[in-house]
């Protein structure tokens, strides 16, 4: 590939690009990916908010597709931007290349099985006695649909229910692939073969991290050159897609499944033992919360560190019953079909449910989980009661679970072998790239920090008020909402609370809600996560000049909010000790000597303080302040990390300095 050219077709994109300018950052990312994928070495890339990353890696990409034949994958976190850069950025791209003379090339979105309409699924209808009516919509519109529909859920023109999906999808459990009689139209397979031809394909990390782990059989095709998009997350999303979950609800629908019922009908006995040792193994689970000290209610996950006997005896019901179904004779091919797809749900949560079980893998962190069904509650939430009954008295649905611990060994082979590009806004911990790096195990990958082109000095501000302490009888949070509400009255404009617990959030809010709601002057429009879904708050937010959002972890990162005046971050957000998967990763680190604060913890929270940060300027005319009531960042030294990762911005010294800089003369030379 000539890299030389990339600059010059950087510049050419505005004319298929409207609001579009060249930017230096933009160009000095892009000429970095095109050495990486020419010199076939790993690139760790940061580029920050505004200069135009996923073009900085597209058109490099695109231009050693053209020029040298080369295929590129391209991951993503979430399917936002996985359809953004399919739908929007790369047709501009391959705009711009045919207006340049460059051979056409081909790009396509391959996503997991469960995304597309299953025809095997849809035919598995005809089992319910009342038919579901998003179900049959979303099969007659497929029926109807023109060649080029793709099956894609995000496709249809209608939302649809997830129960509804549930009926008509399938997954990598059920999905019986070549032995399907409904292959030659199936959509997944159809997306599998035009990801096998096209130059480029994009898809998310999960279904790359299965990829790599079966050695390349997931995503056809072989690719010279991986670009991981929203890197920061590739870690979570790999440890996710590497772990193994049996649900007691799960195993209640395969029990309950018309042909495992109709397969035991002489042998009904062998179904009502399957059930009562339903019954037990979701009374060991329970157990384990149980056997909790006085705080058993507040914590809906628990590692378990020994077997789970009655798991074990649930396997082998599971395979009792798969032995009955088994012998059933089908007697037309769709019949067989739907022996198979049980047959192959029972095993693969046979095969789970014993491997999570027996509690064997010393790389896997082996846990419990409880939800109650509508609650939303993070661990160290308070307890809620509902219709008067305390969270004890209700009956929640159960999970075991298996996650590793370290994807660093499995990723390490993996890197060595293959070039990357792995890119972020906020990866690094604002100096370098060290703790990315190890986490994932990627060895000595070429590395580079591109700034936003914001101009964070003149206007971005960060306050860090001396908070003092709750009046006699109030809590925290009521002292929280008093201070916040002095500093709400003092921002003319919209604002959003960045929580790090769920209970903080409900304390603030109810008191923003309730008694202090005649003290907001003007009065503003409060949203609250959880109230609504996320899109909508969203979508009501922006509507609203003065509008205020409270939320918790989902919004520090890849929300945009353009236009925000106030940044509230309540808490430097380190990770939660009792999330199992942490927990086990602290126990990791300083069992091995090293310093799981220094090592883990410090750089974890500093680069969600980052991503948190990030929110408040999401374009060149956003203009606010940034709040932290943490005041561990004055008083710890670790603090002094925190604001040094951050972009050059000046300190506010009081109220006076906030409400000048925010509607005063600074505000109006800006
Ligand atoms: S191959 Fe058959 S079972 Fe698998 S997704 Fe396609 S239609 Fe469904």
């Amino acid at each position: 590939m000539d890299t030389n050219q990339v600059p010059g077709l950087l510049d050419s994109l505005g004319q298929f690009l409207s609001n579009y300018n060249p930017r230096p950052g933009q160009q000095k990312m892009a000429s970095a990916v095109a050495e990486a994928i020419e010199e076939r070495t790993n690139l760790v890339v940061e580029g920050g908010t505004g200069i135009g990353k996923s073009m900085a890696y597209l058109v490099p990409a695109a231009l050693s597709v053209v020029q040298d034949g080369k295929r590129v994958l391209i991951a993503t976190s979430h399917k936002p931007l996985q359809d953004q850069i399919a739908r929007k950025d790369l047709p501009k791209v391959a705009e711009l290349f045919r207006a340049k003379g460059f051979r056409p090339f081909t790009f396509t979105t391959l996503k997991g099985i469960s995304n597309y309409l299953c025809w095997n699924s849809a035919e598995g209808m005809r089992e319910r006695l009342v038919p579901d009516p998003g179900a049959i919509q979303a099969i007659n519109y497929a029926l109807f649909a023109g060649p080029d529909f793709s099956g894609d859920f995000e496709e249809f023109p209608f939302n649809l229910p997830p129960d509804s999906r549930a009926l008509v999808s399938a997954d990598s459990d059920d999905c019986l692939g070549t032995r399907c009689p409904h292959r030659d139209r199936c959509f997944a397979l159809k997306a599998r073969q035009q990801a096998e031809q096209a130059d480029v394909v994009v898809t998310n990390h999960a279904l790359l991290s299965l990829d790599i782990r079966n050695e390349g059989y997931v995503i056809p095709g072989t690719y010279a050159s991986y670009i991981i998009d929203e890197g920061h997350n590739f870690e979570e999303n790999v440890t996710r897609a590497n772990g193994l979950t049996a649900t007691i609800g799960g195993i209640r629908r395969f029990l309950n499944h018309e042909l495992v019922r109709g397969a035991a009908v002489t042998n009904t006995h062998r179904l009502s033992e399957a059930r009562e040792n339903l019954e037990k193994l979701q009374d060991e689970i329970a157990s384990f919360f149980t056997a909790r000290s006085g705080d058993a209610e507040d914590e809906n996950r628990v590692i378990v560190k020994r077997e789970i006997s009655s798991g074990k005896v649930m396997v082998e019901s599971i395979k009792d019953l798969l032995a009955l179904v088994k012998s059933k004779i089908a007697t037309t091919e769709e019949e067989q079909a739907r022996y198979q797809r049980v047959i192959k749900q029972g095993g693969g949560l046979a095969e789970r449910l014993e491997k999570i079980s027996a509690n064997a893998d010393p790389n896997l962190v082996y846990f419990v989980e409880r939800n109650y069904y509508g609650l939303s509650r993070e661990p160290g939430d308070p307890i809620i009661k509902v219709n008067g009954r305390a969270l004890s008295q209700l009956t929640p649905s159960y999970s075991m679970n298996a996650m590793p611990i370290d994807i660093s060994g499995y990723l390490y082979k993996w890197f060595r072998e293959n070039q990357v590009v792995v890119t972020s806004a906020t990866m690094s911990d604002g100096q370098n790239f060290d703790f990315f790096t190890r986490r994932v195990g990627l060895d000595k990958p070429a590395t580079l920090i591109v700034p936003s082109p914001f101009n964070y000095r003149e206007r971005v501000k960060l306050f860090l008020p001396r908070l003092g302490t709750p009046a006699p009888g109030a809590n925290y949070s009521q002292h929280l909402a008093s201070r916040l509400a002095v500093l709400l009255n003092a921002t003319p404009g919209r604002a959003l609370f960045l929580f790090t617990s769920h209970a903080m959030m409900e304390g603030v809010w109810r008191q923003l809600n309730g008694p202090l709601a005649e003290n907001l002057q003007p009065a503003r429009p409060l949203f609250k996560q959880g109230n609504a879904q996320m899109q909508r708050i969203i979508a009501d937010f922006q509507a609203s000049p003065n509008g205020l959002i409270l939320g918790t972890r989902s919004w520090w990162q890849g929300v945009d909010l353009p236009g925000m005046r106030l940044l509230v971050i309540d808490k430097l957000p380190f990770p939660q000790l009792n999330d199992p998967i942490i927990k086990a990763r602290i126990e990791e680190i300083d069992k091995e000597g090293g310093s799981s604060f220094n090592e883990f913890m410090l750089p974890l929270a500093i680069i969600t303080f980052r991503q948190g940060f990030g929110r408040l300027m999401r374009q060149e005319s956003d203009r606010g302040v940034v709040v932290v009531c943490d005041e561990r960042i004055v008083q710890k030294n670790y603090g002094r990390r925190f604001i040094k990762s951050l972009p050059e911005v000046e300190l506010l010294g009081n109220l006076e300095q906030y409400r000048e800089f925010l509607s005063g003369q600074q505000a109006l030379n800006l």
